[in-house]
């Protein structure tokens, strides 16, 4: 199943998808009410709207997102790194949640504002101490993200909250998959359709079984908490006026406008 939150014209509702291709709305897609929340078995309303008369939204607002840095070799290595020997986890505030085709806005602050496509876990109930194997029973789905990052600010700072925290720093959608196996697909960044990153999931260094145990042996994970699984090679700059988009094969793409912030 498809999960999505859309504006309709009765408000904002959490819907089931139903008809969209892998990398886009169709246009007999349909989106379908969800009464209360999408977690458990769904219940329907009844309602429904064509997709395309009604306006995505980020697919849940998470109480935290948590982030896997260096979880792909090449990337370390383009940044001068060395890979860890576990995970390095950090936190984007949630206020920095942004939906398919909302424009990322440049601070003024930064010089530098880079892309960071990313396969997004959305997790389906209260957790910790998660073993690796029991991982797929808390996931409720996956999402695809961009890690926007002030790369300047990363730098100067040392650490990591300014540089990814900025409003609109987190775009995810379009969609929630529940029955997606991310464990060996494209993930593919293109800026005005250039292609600048392109990897597979499998190339991950840390799997999102291994990610799921070390971070809720860290903190409980909560129903709607989002965890993204680092960025392969070939990260780069955006400009206003330009648009980015994240593709992950078989799951859906996400595209932002880049704007600035004033
Ligand atoms: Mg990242």
């Amino acid at each position: 199943m498809r999960l999505g939150r859309i504006a309709s014209p009765g408000g904002v509702a959490f819907v089931s998808i139903e008809g969209a291709g892998p990398d886009g709305v169709t246009p007999d897609a349909v989106a379908k009410e969800i009464a209360e929340h999408p977690f458990g078995t769904p219940t329907f309303t009844g309602r429904s709207w064509k997709l395309a008369d009604v306006r995505l939204l980020a697919p849940i607002l998470a109480s935290k997102v948590i982030c896997i840095g260096k979880n792909y070799a090449d990337h370390i290595k383009e940044m001068g790194g060395r890979a860890p020997a576990s995970p390095v986890i950090f936190i984007k505030p949630n206020t920095s949640i942004i939906g398919p085709d909302v424009p990322i806005l440049r601070p003024p602050s930064s010089e530098r504002v880079d892309y960071e496509g990313e396969l997004a876990v959305v997790i389906g109930q209260p957790c910790r101490d998660v073993k690796a194997a029991r991982a797929k029973d808390v996931i409720l789905g996956y999402t695809v993200a961009n890690d926007v990052t002030a790369r300047d600010q990363q730098q100067i700072d040392g650490q990591w909250t300014r540089a990814k925290g900025y409003d609109t720093f987190c775009p995810l959608g379009p969609w929630i998959d529940t029955d997606f196996d991310p464990s060996d697909v494209e993930l593919r960044t293109e800026l005005d359709g250039e292609v600048r990153q392109r990897s597979r999931t499998s190339l991950m260094l840390h799997d999102i079984g291994a990610i799921v145990e070390w971070i809720s042996r860290v903190m409980t994970l909560l129903p709607g908490d989002v965890i993204l699984t680092g960025t392969p090679e070939g990260i780069g700059p955006m400009v206003a006026g330009q648009r980015v988009s994240v593709t992950v094969e078989g799951l859906g793409t996400l595209s932002n406008p880049v704007g600035e912030r004033s």
